[in-house]
């Protein structure tokens, strides 16, 4: 019964740290989007949103974060998906 509830407290824990994650997402996303750019896809060193080549510094920047963090285009900011 112990066990039971320790599960249960981290699965709602859990499912409270990814909805925080996504009003945060939503937030910049929004915020991005009231500026005319919001969301570029990560494609061939380009961003899809500004076309911008991103330099090789950044790009090794953008490759080392972890797949869940958000990379924003150092040219327009708009977020990048890859
Ligand atoms: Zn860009």
């Amino acid at each position: 019964m112990k066990l039971r509830s320790g599960i249960d407290l981290l699965v709602q824990q859990r499912a409270q740290e990814v909805a925080r994650t996504d009003a945060e997402l939503l937030e910049l996303y929004e915020k991005k989007a009231s500026r005319g750019v919001a969301v570029g896809r990560l494609l061939n060193r380009e961003c899809g949103a500004c076309r911008m080549t991103i330099g090789a510094t950044a790009l090794a920047e953008i490759s080392a974060m972890p797949q869940d963090d958000i990379a924003t285009c150092p040219d327009c900011q708009a977020i990048l998906v890859r």
